[in-house]
């Protein structure tokens, strides 16, 4: 029987997020934190527009070393600042073993990227844990790789996992991985785990990330996690795939009628 996971229940919301329920959960903000002033600005833009998580990384797992690598624990102390100021239960990634517990203690769920998904060590100490995790896609990984890495974590203890389908690896650089969609509802017909998606990661430009959310809402997903920067022409991270404040707001007012077409509340 499906799932639900809830996030956050500490930190201020009411009752926290639920994933898997009859809400359909967004969870919205930058790709990397940057500053106070640009998580002010992003956690602002993300409530008014009815987003009920917010996101951001300190710890920036990046192709190149030459890229912003994230500020860390700094950054961390920054996305904490904004879970207090606003309530929202925050998600961030994790991308080293030793790092767990200090990210625990300020977030409320621990991201696992991409590029981490099958660091066995790393999956073993977010399930130990006891925060709820998001369990992001490897980019190559089959549908059975990704259950059986979401296996490890609830083999250690954990039973709060949420999937995130943030694209694969194909051959055309037209996107900058291809949405697999058949993938959220094949891995919801094969576990219980709530099971949502990443239209920003997955496709790398913004125009596609609306009509991929909607896609997911009406495929069966159970929320989005968005990237949501208010100048994205200067972001240290990500900049090119990041909706804007009013892009997010537009969004948010299109998925409306899809969400409650699947029965579901956003
Ligand atoms: C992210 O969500 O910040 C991220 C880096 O995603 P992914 O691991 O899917 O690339």
């Amino acid at each position: 029987d499906a799932t639900e996971v809830t996030v956050g229940s500490e930190a201020g919301s009411a009752g926290g997020t639920v994933f898997g329920g009859t809400e359909f959960v967004v969870i919205a903000g930058p790709c990397a934190v940057e500053s106070t002033t640009q998580m002010s600005a992003a956690a602002d833009a993300v409530v008014a527009a009815g987003a009920v998580m917010l996101r951001g990384g300190a710890f920036k797992p990046r192709t190149s070393p030459y890229s912003f690598q994230g500020l860390g624990l700094a950054g961390l102390a920054l996305l904490a600042e904004q879970r207090k100021r606003t309530g929202l239960p925050v998600v961030t990634e994790v991308v080293t073993p030793s790092d767990v517990e200090s990210v625990a203690e300020e977030s409320d769920m621990l991201q696992i990227g991409t590029r981490n998904m099958q660091n066995f060590d790393l999956l073993r100490a977010v399930g130990a844990s006891g925060r709820p995790v998001l369990l992001k896609r490897g980019m190559s990984a089959t549908i059975e790789e990704w259950l059986l890495a979401a296996e490890y974590l609830m083999h250690m203890g954990t039973r709060d996992v949420v999937l995130c389908e943030r694209g694969i690896r194909s051959f055309d650089p037209s996107t900058r991985f291809t949405l697999d969609l058949s993938a959220v509802a094949e891995a919801k017909r094969l576990t219980h785990l709530p099971v949502i998606v990443d239209p920003s990661h997955s496709t790398g430009r913004p125009h596609l990330v609306a009509p991929m959310s909607l896609a997911a809402a009406a495929c069966g997903a159970d929320g989005l996690i968005i990237d949501v920067h208010t100048d994205a022409g200067h972001a240290m991270c990500d900049g090119a795939q990041a909706l804007g404040a009013e892009q997010f707001s537009t969004l948010m007012g299109r998925l409306r009628p899809v969400v409650e077409a699947v029965g579901r509340t956003l």
